[in-house]
């Protein structure tokens, strides 16, 4: 719920940001001038430049939006960390499939996130874990 309530509130500031810049980037055009009350949309080169330039900035934040997202904790929303790399390139039957593993700072699950796509794009594989301290409390009375 969190995991989606951040990306919901990211979309949210993006969509808010755009709309804010929308106008000052508009202002910032040049003024179209009056030809058969034609739009300036593919009538005016320095126009057209400028919306498509506005609309590759607004197609790059969201993408980063994205982007960012994929590699967040699906439970507390925290950025993944300790990225380390699994499996073998030359022995992938022995080791397996070559992935990288992020997991989150407070233990709530692991990101594989697979590095070779053999049978076309595969999406990361995220497994949640159990709650780490009943885990270290069964460890800590095996040892009593
Ligand atoms: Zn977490």
């Amino acid at each position: 719920m969190k995991y989606w309530g951040y990306f919901a509130a990211k979309i949210t500031g993006l969509v808010v940001f755009l709309s804010a810049l929308w106008p000052l980037v508009k202002r910032l055009l040049p003024r179209q001038e009056a030809f058969f009350h034609l739009s300036p949309m593919w009538h005016d080169l320095g126009y057209t430049t400028g919306v498509y330039a506005f609309w590759m900035l607004a197609a790059g934040l969201a993408y980063l939006v994205v982007w960012d997202q994929r590699y967040r904790c699906r439970t507390c929303a925290r950025r993944l960390v300790m990225p380390i790399t699994k499996g073998s390139w030359s022995r992938m039957f022995l080791f397996g499939k070559p992935h990288t593993e992020y997991i989150c700072p407070f233990g709530h699950g692991t990101l594989k996130v697979p590095d070779l796509q053999l049978t076309g794009k595969e999406s990361p594989d995220w497994a949640e874990h159990q709650d780490i301290w009943t885990e270290l409390e069964t460890l800590g009375s095996d040892k009593r």
